[in-house]
């Protein structure tokens, strides 16, 4: 499959831009932030809707406030980034409004999603921007995000966003050209990586973990961010940010950064979200058995294929299960408590009644809301 393939359906594009693109030495980079701005504008006049996860407040309030070094403590990055996230969106305001259009602000922490009604509604209120052409700017609400609560870095802030707003493409755009087989700063022969069908060990151990000194996340956590856009689906593509035009480039075709193929077998927009947004508040142990029917037939899981019950928590919680090994094959959402199937496992559906004294579900939990992370070729999601 051709490049051109991949991106022909593509007309949603969410377009994540880090902080190594934005700032440089003296804070907020304009002239790069008017060339994004003017790339995204000539995409839209290519009917392509875009929304955008852009980084850069807390390097920008650092900036702003003439703070030399590093930032030391959490309260004080929170601080810079309440006064760098005003001055951001101001700039592409600024930026934006020269081609007659509006940007509206959206700042998520990951509570936010892990309420399926809250995403729910964020979702409808995206789908309205976008409705409406306004251009949307996401970032992490980096104020009031503590550790339980955040998304860490951009890079996994935009793999959520990828599904509220149903994304058909995601570009990361970065401060290096893609991936490389190794780190091009350590080696002279490290070579840049076009396509990527399939995230294999290999292609995890060549992503180093250093992020930049502005940005939080590296080349590392965008090759998880991208496994996950692509375990939904999605084409992911590396790009080098800094280039003029380079929106526009990819989607004439052209071979730039590293383009990772989505998986043939991937989650819909629910499981995606049961997968990687929810928390497990506890672990399933299935046997042999169950385990197949959940990865090779996309089975229910039902009482008798569990063996051992880990953790505390009530009908509805989210709960992995694992193979007989411990290994993750999947993340669901539970129809009993884990007092209760402690009491049913490893029996039969027709006992359930006569040892709860009630039956409310045949299922531990339903294959609806069974996000299995293992392809049937027992390659993982994850
Ligand atoms: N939300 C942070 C900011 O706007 C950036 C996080 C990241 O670099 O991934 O400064």
């Amino acid at each position: 499959m051709t490049r051109k393939d991949t991106l022909t359906n593509v007309r949603k594009i969410l377009v994540k831009v880090g902080s190594a693109v934005l700032t440089g030495e003296d804070g907020l980079d304009l002239n790069i932030i008017e060339q994004l701005v003017d790339d995204i504008t000539t995409l839209r006049e290519r009917d392509y809707q875009i929304v955008l996860v852009s980084s850069g407040a807390i390097a920008s309030g650092k900036h702003r406030l003439g703070i030399p070094g590093k930032l030391k403590s959490i309260p004080q990055k929170q601080a810079a980034a309440a006064v760098g996230q005003g001055r951001l969106m101001r700039v592409y305001s600024n930026a934006f409004g020269k081609h007659g259009l509006f940007v509206g602000q959206v700042l998520l922490t990951m509570s936010d999603i892990t309420d399926r009604k809250r995403f729910l509604n964020i979702r409808n209120t995206l789908f309205t921007l976008l409705e409406w052409g306004v251009i949307t700017i996401i970032n992490e609400n980096d104020t009031v995000a503590v550790d339980e609560i955040k998304f860490g870095d951009n890079d996994h802030l935009a793999a959520m966003v990828a599904n509220l707003i149903e994304a058909h493409l995601v570009i990361n755009l970065t401060s290096t050209e893609g991936l490389y087989d190794q780190n091009p700063a350590e080696s002279k022969k490290a070579k840049l990586i076009p396509l990527v069908t399939e995230i294999t060990p290999e292609i995890e151990a060549s992503a180093t973990d250093e992020g930049t000194p502005v940005g939080m996340g590296g080349m590392k956590s965008k090759v998880l961010a991208a496994k996950k856009v692509t375990a939904f689906g999605i084409p992911y593509i590396i790009a080098p940010g800094r280039r003029q035009g380079v929106l526009q480039e990819i989607m004439d075709g052209k071979e730039t950064g590293t383009l990772f193929l989505p998986m043939s077998e991937h989650l819909n927009s629910r499981k995606y979200w049961i997968a990687f947004t929810l928390r497990a508040r506890g672990r399933l142990f299935l046997d042999e058995g169950a385990t197949a029917a959940l990865i090779a037939d996309g089975k229910s899981l039902l009482p008798s294929g569990v063996t051992q019950v880990e953790g505390d928590f009530v009908s509805g919680d989210p709960v992995s299960c694992v193979d007989p090994a411990g290994n993750p094959i999947a993340k669901g959402l539970v129809n009993y408590s884990a007092e209760e199937i402690r009491k049913i496992m490893g029996l039969k559906t027709g006992k359930i009644e006569q040892v709860l004294g009630y039956k409310d579900y045949d299922e531990v939990i339903h294959r609806d809301n069974l996000a299995v992370m293992i392809q049937p070729d027992g390659k993982s999601k994850t």
